[in-house]
């Protein structure tokens, strides 16, 4: 887990084996009484495989793989808004979601900081990375019947009534699409 969060602080790209560990350290979460979300990842199909593995070895099978859209243009500047209070972890937005106060957390009234991952180097970063990699993902989970496409444009609360509305439209048909038990041989 540390190895993993000295990546993000350097605003470096997580490498596949620290990230992988960081979910196999935290795998019991997927048998959680109210299900799990994995937020940004998997990122390549050599993930993917790894979580099929996980899955499979406690019998569990994903419902759905959501995919926001958004164009680049606006990844920007909702990245480089984005402060969180470094001791209670809230999260804001310097335009969708401002502190009451200026710089200071509602909550605790710590001073909110900037994560490294979200200044603009890292995010060019970030966006170069995900160019690369995402279709053989979308395509890994489009075959399968798992991928909910949903318009990330708006405020959070837009963006998930629209992900509500999109599981109550879509048809996902995880039964159909039994896992794969053989282990990742890369993407
Ligand atoms: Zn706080």
């Amino acid at each position: 887990m540390r190895t993993a969060l000295d990546y993000t602080r350097r605003g470096d790209t997580v490498p596949d084996d620290a990230l992988l560990a960081v979910v196999n350290d935290r795998s019991r979460c997927l048998t959680c009484a109210g299900g799990f979300i994995l937020d940004g990842f998997p990122r390549t199909v050599l993930h993917a495989k790894s979580i099929d593995l996980l899955l499979a070895a406690r019998e569990l099978t994903l419902d759905a793989v959501v995919l926001y859209e958004l164009p680049a243009a606006g990844i920007v500047p909702r990245l480089l808004g984005r402060r969180t209070c470094p001791s209670c972890q809230r999260t804001y937005h310097l335009k969708t979601r401002p502190p009451r106060t200026p710089g200071c957390c509602d909550d605790c009234q710590s001073r909110l900081v900037q994560s490294t991952n979200d200044r603009i180097d890292s995010i060019r970063l970030i966006q170069h990375t995900y160019a690369m990699t995402p279709q053989p993902l979308i395509d890994y989970y489009r075959s399968r019947g798992l991928l909910v496409t949903v318009s990330a444009h708006g405020t959070p609360e837009e963006v998930f009534m629209r992900t509500i509305d999109a599981f109550k439209f879509t048809q996902v048909a995880p039964a159909a699409s039994p896992l794969p038990v053989t282990p990742p041989v890369g993407c």
